[in-house]
């Protein structure tokens, strides 16, 4: 029995199939998310990378910020749900998720059962998330992708004490003019970003396992950050930004299950 996942977010569009509601056969991402051509190319894509067609899925489950506007959905979900669901396969001791996304935050708090028990969210602000990051890449002349790599090379401590992302850009621009080292301003900006996640998940509690989903994970620099700011380890699966679509996919599986 093949599910399909599709995460429609505000920045990227991911899709993932999963077969018996264990293995995954296939994912693909693209980098533009809801109101774009993104979430009919993620499609095409991961069903190109399984060889397979859409008519071979047995239940197609839509989630994220842009889930209603996929039509070939057979059902819904939020990402909430679908986040704990996700984390809960990869991680099933997890007790706090922690996902960094296009232009939100949200700490998961996850019982023993693994059942979704409560949350808290950023409010409407890009401050910490990864448009702020991509917006602090830019102006540094650097890839977001290099972003991790690059805060390794740091030596010096720089405070960036703003994730707002206007004050953090004005603030990056005068350490630029005081010739401070991109690699230290990489790190001072990833504090910044750490500490802003750490004050929001330390409102719900940080239990162990502690796990991070999202692309924004990919950034091994806030993962450090992050880690030394709640001082716990940080897990991250090779899935983190599929996390969202994987627990969809399972929902799927659960809802075809039903049906059979
Ligand atoms: P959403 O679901 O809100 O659209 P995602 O969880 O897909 O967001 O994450 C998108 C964010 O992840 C983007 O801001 C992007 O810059 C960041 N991102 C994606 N891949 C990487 C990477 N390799 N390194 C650092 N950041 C990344």
């Amino acid at each position: 029995m093949y599910t399909l996942g599709i995460d429609i977010g505000s920045t990227a569009s991911k899709c993932l199939i999963l077969k018996d509601g264990k293995e995954i056969v296939s994912t693909s991402t693209v980098s533009v998310g809801t109101g774009t051509t993104g979430p009919k190319r993620a499609l095409e894509e991961v069903l190109k990378n399984a060889k397979m067609a859409i008519e071979e899925m047995d239940f197609i489950m839509a989630t994220g910020y842009g889930r209603n506007s996929i039509d070939i959905a057979d059902d819904r979900m939020s990402e909430l749900s679908c986040h704990a669901r996700g984390a809960v396969f990869l991680f099933p001791n997890v007790k706090t998720v922690i996902d960094i996304g296009g232009q939100d935050i949200k700490v998961l708090k996850i019982n023993s059962q693994g059942m979704l028990e409560n949350f808290v969210m950023n409010d409407k602000c890009a401050a910490g998330t990864g448009r702020f990051l991509e917006v602090m890449a830019r102006v540094l002349e650097v890839e977001v992708v290099e972003l991790g790599k690059l805060s390794k090379q740091s030596t010096k401590e720089v405070n960036i004490s703003s994730t707002c992302t206007v004050f953090a850009e004005s603030e990056v621009i005068s350490q630029l003019a005081k010739k401070t080292e991109i690699v230290d301003i990489i790190k001072g900006i990833h504090r910044a970003v750490a500490s802003k996640v750490a004050g929001l998940a330390k409102r719900l509690g940080v239990e162990e396992d502690v796990i991070m989903t999202g692309g924004v994970a990919k950034n091994e620099g806030i993962v450090e950050a992050l880690e030394s700011e709640i001082g716990k380890n940080i897990r991250v699966s090779e899935y983190t930004q599929h996390v969202g679509a994987l627990g969809a996919a399972l929902f799927g599986y659960k809802k075809a299950k039903k049906k059979k």
